[in-house]
């Protein structure tokens, strides 16, 4: 069976090639399945022949992930949801409301790409699952579809930050973002989709020849190799001389700014060595840089008080010269914020939505 999230409009045209389905029906068959959430093929189709929809029918299944669990934080509104797909394990997504715009109700949507992570970064709960699989293109497109539909605000962007190393799933992760920017798709502005990567060159070497248009963020979090490699294990395998080589191609092909995302880690990469190491490596490179606390729930690491926030803001101002902001990463109360996707098993088998309240075990 041809699995319909799995195809571009355009794939899905070829694989039919045979039947000449007319161009406008393989786009509304799209369109109904992954914007729109349809579950089942149509047995009729206003101007279409019947015969030729049930030959699709034949040929074409619409595959959908089971929605295992669902909890809403009260704090800030975010919503992580865990779905189990086809293959073993269970994977996360995380619902976003952009609550710096109240007035512009919307969402972007984190997704997962693996089951697991084997690339073991200190701080990030997912890299102490250790690596299950790939997620295959239809899981992850219908990570969205399913939020999408169980929203009453429309889905406007995409980051690929969730469980799993985008770029070690790359065929699968740009065909879903394909998938997501095409008008008969999710219909989300290229821009508004973001792939991020903790280093992986030859992923950031292919997605610039392929001149893709959406948005990249390297994780860098130390500039140092030695601190790097204790935290981000990559470092041994694709060091910061290649990493940078790389990012300095990409952006010389693009003219881009390059984001790099920097984990907040109490005492380890906030003093004013930290600052001037990283604008040592990223020197007459525009780059803008995203510091996001960290959440680690086992403690290992604290996030920064405010008076060591504010200095490493400082120092960078002074060392760096370059945009610095300062990410929200919501959702903490339900385990959903950036590092903490660990697929938390379900409490009950089916559907379960559960709203936490701020007495509620956060463990959970
Ligand atoms: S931070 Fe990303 S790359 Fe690192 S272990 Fe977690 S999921 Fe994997």
């Amino acid at each position: 069976m041809i699995l319909l999230k799995d195809h571009t409009s355009t794939e899905l045209s070829q694989a039919l090639i045979e039947l000449a389905p007319p161009a406008r029906l393989i786009r509304m068959l799209h369109a109904a399945a992954v914007r729109r959430g349809m579950t089942e093929l149509p047995t009729e189709v206003p101007e279409m022949p019947r015969r030729l929809l049930e030959q699709i029918r034949a040929r074409v299944a619409i595959p959908r992930l089971t929605l295992v669990n669902k909890v809403v934080s009260p704090e800030d509104g975010f919503a992580k949801y865990l779905f189990r797909g086809e293959g073993e394990g269970q994977f996360e997504a995380v619902r976003i409301p952009l609550l710096h715009r109240p007035d512009d109700k919307k969402y972007v949507v984190c997704v997962s790409s693996q089951v697991g992570c084997a690339l073991a970064c200190a701080f990030c709960a997912t890299g102490r699952m250790g690596f299950q699989r790939n997620l295959a293109t239809w899981e992850i497109v219908d990570q969205v579809t399913q939020i999408q539909a169980d929203s009453e605000h429309p889905v406007r962007g995409v980051v690929f930050m969730g469980m799993g190393e985008p770029m070690l799933n790359y065929d699968c992760v740009i065909r879903a973002a394909r998938i997501f920017s095409e008008p008969c798709g999710m219909a989300i502005n290229a821009k508004a989709i973001t792939i991020s990567t903790v280093g992986i060159v030859p992923g950031i070497r292919r997605f610039t020849a392929e001149k893709h248009p959406y948005r990249l963020i390297v994780s860098l979090t130390s500039a140092d190799s030695d601190k790097r490699k204790s935290l981000l294990p990559i470092e041994r395998v694709y060091p910061l001389p290649d990493l940078l080589a790389a990012v300095r191609d990409y952006h010389a092909a693009t003219r881009k700014r390059v984001t790099f995302a920097w984990t907040v880690l109490s005492g380890i990469n906030t003093s004013r060595e930290d600052a001037r190491t990283l604008a040592e490596l990223t020197s007459g490179l525009p780059i803008l840089l995203d510091l996001i606390d960290v959440n680690d729930p086992t403690g290992q690491f604290k996030r920064p008080s405010t008076e060591e926030a504010n200095a490493f803001r400082d120092y960078l101002r002074e060392e760096l010269a370059m945009p610095v902001q300062r990410r929200y990463s919501g959702g903490q109360d339900i385990n959903g914020a950036c590092g903490m996707l660990a697929a938390t098993p379900a409490p009950h088998e089916g559907f379960v939505t559960t709203i936490v309240s701020a007495s509620d075990d956060r463990t959970k």
